[in-house]
């Protein structure tokens, strides 16, 4: 399980919580911000956590 606290971009419209997401590790340090900033969890994250990774 790679699950750790949430995660976002301001640029973004979603959260991450999966260190496994493409999109979330991509986040640029200038953009990155710690919880959810009240917006869902991205797509990607949700498969990955689904499948239990
Ligand atoms: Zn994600």
């Amino acid at each position: 399980m790679s699950k750790k606290s949430p995660w976002h971009s301001i640029k973004q419209p979603v959260h991450h919580n999966n260190t496994n997401c493409n999109t979330g590790n991509n986040i640029e340090k200038e953009y990155y911000r710690e919880g959810t900033g009240g917006k869902p969890l991205c797509q990607e994250c949700a498969k990955l956590n689904s499948r239990g990774r």
